[in-house]
C-alpha cells in the first residue's frame, strides 16, 4: 500500500449495501468525497463496476419471491416503521445532506421532509395496488385486473436532492413488490447510507434494497443487466438519453427525468413584490442547482423595468456562506468542476452580449477561501439566440427576458428544447387559465415559482427534460412499477361444460 493510499485509509470509508449489509472495500477502490464549503476531502466513497452491479442484482433477485409474496399489511409495516425512523433522523439526514451538497441546512431539511411525503404515501400500499374486479362480463365469466412487481428494479439519482430525489422512486418500487438496486450520486453519498441503515432497522428482508456506488461503469453494468428489468433514472439529459435509449433496447421499462430551463412568465398586472421575492428564491436557492429553479424570467411589456429594482434590492440582502452557519441563504457550489463551468458560462453571457447586471464571479468567501463559493449573477437582455438562454448552466444565474406581448412570452416557452417546470406570474384568473391549457410543459406554477407537485401526485417533465411514457411517483409511479395481468375466469357448474365450438368467444 502506498502511503498515500495508506493516508486515504484514515479517511471514513462508505460502503455498498448488498443483502443487508455493508460491503467494505478496500482505500484504493475509493474516490474522495469533499466538503464544498471547506474544499476539504471528507471521506472516501466505493468506486463500484460489474462486479458489484452483479452481487447486488443477484441479492435483489433473491428476495425478490419473498418480498412479493409478504401480506401487504406486513409490508406496508416496514415502510410505517421506516417513516418514522427518518422522521426520528430527519436533523441528522439533512446535516449530511449540507456537507455533501452544500446547500443550507434549513433547505436540506426541507428536501427531507419532501422525500419522506413519498414515503408516508407509500405507507397506503394496499390501496394503491387494488385491481379493478368486474363480475359477470359473459355468462358466468369475471374479470379482473391485479398488479404485480416487475422483479429486480433500479433508481440512478443525481447529487443535487442526494435524499429526496431517491426518495421519489424507490418507495415505490418496493411498495410495489419489487426489490432495487440504488446507484446514488457519487458526490453525495451520506444520506444513501443512512437510509440504508434505517430500512435494515426497520425491518426491511434483506437483499431488497441494495446500494452500489460508483459512476460510468456502474451504471453500464445496471443498463446491461439482462436480470434488471426497470430503471428510473434522474439527472443530465446526456446520460438520461444513453440509459433511455440503451435500456428500452434491451427490453426494460426505463423512465429518464432529464435537465431542465425553466422560464417563469410576468405579466404587468402581477404583484411586482411576490414576483421578485418569487423570482430570487427560485433562482439562487440551492445555488440554482435545482431542476425545477425558474432561470429565465420572461418579463411582458414594461415588466422588466419595475421587477428588476425589486430583484436587485433582495439580491443584494442575500448571504452568501457554509450551509451550516445559522442565517445562511445559499451555500457553495457542490464541486470544484461545477463551480468552474458556472463560471465559464457567466463569460459566455458576456461574450454573447446579454447585460450582466450583478456579477457572482468575484465572490469569495472569507473565511473559507478553498470552498467552492459564488455570488449571485443576474443577466438582462437575455435573448432565444444566446447559449445562456438555451442551454442549462445549474448554478446561481438569472436571466431576464424581454418579451412585447403574452404571446410571444408562451412562444417562447413553448419552443424551448427543455420543458420540466414553468410558472406564470399574474393577478387576472383569466390569463392564469389561458396559460394552463396553452403551456406544453407538464408543471405549471400559478404564482408558485416551485411548483415541485406533492408527494402523492406524479412528478416529470416533457422534450428533452423526460424520456418515456410515465412520470415518476404518484399514479404514474405506482403504473411504471408494476406489470397489470387481465384475468378472465369461469367456474363452471358441474355437469355443464357446454358445447365444444370454435368461434371466437363474444361476450355474451
Ligand atoms: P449526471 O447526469 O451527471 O448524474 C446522474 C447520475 O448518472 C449519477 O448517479 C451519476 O453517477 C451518473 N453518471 C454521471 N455521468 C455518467 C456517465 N457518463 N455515464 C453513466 N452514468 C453517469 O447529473 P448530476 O450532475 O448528478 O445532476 C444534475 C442534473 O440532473 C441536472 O441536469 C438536473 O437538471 C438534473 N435533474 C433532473 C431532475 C428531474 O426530475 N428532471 C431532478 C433533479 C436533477
Amino acid at each position: 500500500m502506498t502511503t498515500e493510499i495508506a493516508q486515504l485509509a484514515t479517511l471514513p470509508i462508505l460502503s455498498h449495501w448488498i443483502d443487508g449489509c455493508p460491503v467494505e472495500v478496500l482505500p484504493e477502490q475509493t474516490g474522495p468525497v469533499y466538503n464544498p464549503a471547506t474544499g476539504q476531502v471528507i471521506g472516501r466513497v466505493p468506486r463500484g463496476g460489474a462486479a458489484e452491479v452483479d452481487t447486488a442484482v443477484a441479492a435483489a433477485k433473491a428476495a425478490f419471491p419473498a418480498w412479493r409474496d409478504m401480506p401487504l399489511i406486513a409490508r406496508s409495516q416496514v415502510f410505517f416503521a421506516f417513516r418514522e425512523l427518518m422522521w426520528k433522523h430527519r436533523e441528522e439526514m439533512a446535516a449530511l445532506i449540507t456537507r455533501d451538497h452544500g446547500k443550507t441546512f434549513p433547505d436540506a431539511f426541507a428536501e427531507v421532509t419532501r422525500g419522506i411525503e413519498t414515503v408516508e404515501f407509500a405507507c397506503g400500499l394496499p390501496v394503491h395496488l387494488a385491481g379493478m374486479n368486474t363480475p359477470n362480463v359473459a355468462t358466468n365469466v369475471d374479470a379482473f385486473t391485479l398488479r404485480g412487481p416487475l422483479g429486480v428494479t433500479a433508481a440512478i439519482t443525481p447529487f443535487n436532492f442526494p435524499a429526496m430525489v431517491p426518495l421519489w422512486i424507490y418507495p415505490i418500487a418496493l411498495m410495489c413488490g419489487n426489490t432495487l438496486i440504488l446507484k446514488p450520486s457519487s458526490h453525495t453519498p451520506g444520506a444513501t447510507q443512512l437510509q440504508a441503515e434505517l430500512w435494515k432497522e426497520a425491518g426491511l428482508p434483506d437483499g431488497v434494497f441494495n446500494v452500489v456506488y460508483g459512476g460510468r461503469e456502474a451504471v453500464t453494468a445496471i443498463v446491461e443487466h439482462p436480470d434488471v428489468k426497470a430503471i428510473q433514472f434522474v439527472g443530465s439529459t446526456a446520460v438520461g438519453r444513453y440509459v433511455y435509449e440503451t435500456g428500452t433496447r434491451l427490453g426494460k421499462r426505463v423512465g429518464a427525468y432529464t435537465s431542465a430551463k425553466n422560464a417563469m412568465l410576468v405579466l404587468p398586472d402581477a404583484d411586482m413584490e411576490l414576483t421578485a421575492d418569487a423570482a430570487v428564491a427560485s433562482g439562487y436557492g440551492s445555488a440554482g442547482e435545482r431542476c425545477m429553479a425558474q432561470t429565465l424570467v420572461i418579463a411582458v411589456g414594461d415588466t422588466a423595468e419595475r421587477l428588476r429594482p425589486l430583484m436587485l434590492e433582495r439580491m443584494a440582502k442575500l448571504k452568501v456562506g457554509p450551509g451550516m452557519e445559522p442565517g445562511m441563504d445559499m451555500g457553495p457550489i457542490y464541486s470544484a468542476e461545477h463551480r468552474e463551468s458556472v463560471i465559464s458560462w457567466i463569460d459566455k453571457g458576456e461574450a454573447e452580449g446579454a447585460e450582466l447586471v450583478v456579477d457572482g464571479r468575484p465572490f469569495h468567501h472569507p473565511a473559507n477561501p478553498d470552498g467552492y463559493f459564488l455570488g449571485v449573477t443576474l443577466f438582462d437582455q437575455v435573448t432565444p439566440e444566446m447559449e445562456i438562454y438555451r442551454e442549462e448552466i445549474f448554478g446561481p444565474v438569472l436571466g431576464i427576458v424581454r418579451a412585447k406581448t403574452y404571446d410571444e412570452a408562451l412562444r417562447l416557452i413553448n419552443d424551448h428544447k427543455y420543458a420540466n417546470g414553468t410558472a406564470i406570474f399574474t393577478t387576472d384568473g383569466g390569463a392564469a387559465r389561458r396559460f394552463k391549457l396553452e403551456v406544453d410543459v407538464p408543471m405549471i406554477g400559478v404564482n408558485v415559482p416551485i411548483p415541485v407537485p406533492a408527494g402523492y401526485l406524479s412528478f416529470g417533465g416533457s422534450r428533452a427534460s423526460a424520456f418515456g411514457d410515465l412520470a415518476m411517483r404518484g399514479e404514474d409511479g405506482v403504473r411504471f412499477f408494476t406489470q397489470q395481468k387481465m384475468v378472465t375466469e369461469r367456474w363452471p357448474e358441474p355437469g355443464r361444460r357446454g358445447a365444444l365450438s370454435l368461434v371466437f368467444p363474444g361476450n355474451s
